[in-house]
């Protein structure tokens, strides 16, 4: 069973997908129609990408549709831009809307002709109060709310102030529409709700059109009924809107009635998924853009190297649930090294380079050896690496003193080359500071491929690139952008930004075949983690991206809860 396969064929569904399979089952739906309703005022990230993979894949498991709406009624904030990039996001997920793309903007005629039903049947009114005062009269959850005095207006009056707000001839923020509902009611989204604000501002699709836009409750159910909806998914802070959306499908003629349901958010550990939280760090210049590596941010991670399908696995994995809780950052990280691992061809890097010259093997010689691609896909062949008299090892490869459990390369040891020799330490040069600079070692020309003829053994395999012929790369190497699992939970996020979450090694010496990675395409770095390159890369400075290590912190802390 692939990776992916969500609960629905593992026998298991979650909530949503046993409501529409039932909807299915009795009838009431021929088929499903769902939707992933973005506001284009911000980049996604992980946490839409939970919404985009159970609104698609819902459709796509039943056989349904799923469209792609863009919620624009928000004329200060909506860009074209952010519109260009949830496109791309959503495509690079793997999931397609076929002709099924939507803006609500489209709907503002109908939905003004709604609006004057409502009007026209007693159930809406222009009311003339501020902001402040609206909220003022709204009342408390213990205390009922106070009538505006504009409450009473005449069917007539309205419709004609109606008209001339759209006409615009009052300015911001002097009137409003508001349904006419219960201002006593318990749940407060029911005391007279505002369904349309007055805004003199040039929208991204429909220019000056209009300077009366509809609220996110009047514009988002109706338009879920237009594109005949079935099932409205939802986070769950929009479960205490759910009585106005359903009393406006009530009581308008919309052309069918679409369900809501809400599912928890993602929350994610040592992140922040909030657009305004995401917003702050990007204009406040703490990372470098919208697709900085370090950001959950779908075009952040996608430069980072992670893998669709590992974040389509993720998001199955998480599952559905009604109630909150944070997911482990370390989980994540998980299904990106269980993905790579079988597709991410190996290759040999060196980070922090330390010279080694093998005295002996002959000056000016180079040996093609050959290489495994990837272990787990033998289908990906070998590759030649130059082999010569000089190399670079991990310089953390080596000690001078080794302490007890430290079994690399140290003075009079002996440890095997990856693919090439065993190799002895005779001499450790240092310059005038100290400083270890280069290593003479001997090898063992019998040992050639990694074995010693009288078969003795060594502790250690170390990866290396010929000195000669290595591309000098920078490696930027991210840790976690926060220092706690829960940014701001004790004052401002911002103060528990990890100022060590970028740390950029420029002097790394790769293997020659990384020169000519394709874009895009993530790598194994043998014993270090799994790599990419960086759109800053060029053809003179290669930039390489650390995607994840290979430390799983996650099968970790599940195999500690399975001791206990
Ligand atoms: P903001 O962060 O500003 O509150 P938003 O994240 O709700 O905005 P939208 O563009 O309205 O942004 O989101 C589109 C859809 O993605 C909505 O249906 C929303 O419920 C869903 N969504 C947003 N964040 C998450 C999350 N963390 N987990 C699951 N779904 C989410
Ligand atoms: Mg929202």
């Amino acid at each position: 069973m692939s990776q992916e396969t969500p609960a629905a064929e593992a026998g298991r569904l979650d909530f949503i997908r046993e409501i529409v399979k039932q909807d299915l089952r009795t009838g009431k739906h021929t088929s499903v129609v769902s939707r992933f309703p973005p506001e284009p005022n911000g980049h996604l990230h992980i946490g839409h990408a939970k919404s985009i993979c159970l609104n698609f894949g819902v459709a796509r498991e039943f056989g349904g549709r799923c469209h792609l709406r863009f919620d624009d009624t928000n004329p200060t904030k909506d860009e074209l831009e952010y519109i260009e990039s949830i496109q791309e996001d959503v495509r690079w997920l793997g999931f397609d809307w076929g002709e099924h793309l939507y803006f609500a903007s489209d709907y503002f005629e109908q939905l003004y002709e709604w609006a004057v039903h409502l009007i026209e049947a007693g159930r809406a009114y222009v009311d003339d109060l501020s902001a402040d005062e609206i909220r003022a009269h709204r009342g408390t959850l213990t205390e009922p709310g106070t009538e505006s005095p504009h409450r009473g207006r005449s069917a007539e009056e309205n419709l004609e102030l109606f008209g001339r707000m759209r006409a615009g001839e009052f300015p911001d923020g002097t009137r409003v529409l508001r349904a006419r509902i219960d201002m006593a009611a318990g749940n407060i989204n029911l005391r007279d709700p505002v369904l349309y604000r007055i805004v003199h501002a040039t929208h991204p699709r429909t220019g000056d059109a209009w300077c009366l836009y509809p609220t996110y409750d009047f514009a988002h159910g109706q338009s879920d009924a237009i594109e005949q909806i079935t099932h409205s998914l939802c986070s769950l802070e929009f479960e205490d809107h759910r009585p106005l959306y359903d009393w406006l499908i009530e009581n308008l003629p919309v052309p069918s009635r679409p369900r809501q349901i809400e599912f928890a958010r993602l929350n994610l550990s040592y992140t922040v998924l909030s657009k305004r939280k995401l917003m702050r760090l990007v204009q406040e210049g703490h990372v470098s853009g919208w697709d900085d590596p370090r950001l959950p941010t779908l075009s952040g991670l996608r430069r980072r190297g992670y893998p669709p399908e590992a974040i389509r696995a993720f998001a199955g994995r998480i599952g559905v649930a009604k109630r909150e809780s944070q997911v482990e950052m370390a989980l994540l990280e998980h299904s990106v090294r269980e993905r790579l691992n079988l597709t991410a061809q190996r290759r040999m890097a060196v980070l922090r380079p330390l010279k080694i010259v093998l005295e002996g093997y002959p000056e000016g010689q180079v040996e093609e050896l050959e290489a495994i691609n990837n272990p787990e896909d033998l289908a990906a062949g070998t590759r030649q690496v130059p082999f010569s008299r000089e190399l670079y090892i991990e310089r953390e490869d080596f000690m001078e003193t080794p302490p007890k459990k430290f079994f690399r390369l140290a003075p009079g040891r002996e440890v095997r080359l990856r693919y090439a020799y065993l190799v002895t330490c005779r001499e450790v040069v240092k310059d005038a500071s100290g400083e270890v600079v280069e290593l003479r070692c001997t090898y063992d020309p019998a040992s050639r491929g990694g074995n010693a003829p009288d078969g003795r053994r060594v502790k250690a395999t170390l990866h290396w690139v010929s000195a000669a012929h290595a591309v000098p790369a920078e490696v930027r190497l991210y840790g976690s952008l926060f220092t706690r699992p829960d940014p701001g939970a004790e004052g401002d996020f911002l103060d528990d930004l990890n100022p060590a979450s970028l740390e950029a090694l420029r002097d790394c010496r790769l293997e020659p075949s990384l020169a000519k990675l394709a874009p895009g395409e993530t790598v194994q770095f043998e014993r270090q983690g799994y790599f990419c390159t960086d759109p800053d890369s060029t053809a003179e400075a290669p930039v390489f991206n650390r995607t994840v290590t290979l430390r799983d912190t996650w099968a970790r802390i599940q195999r500690t809860a399975g001791r206990k």
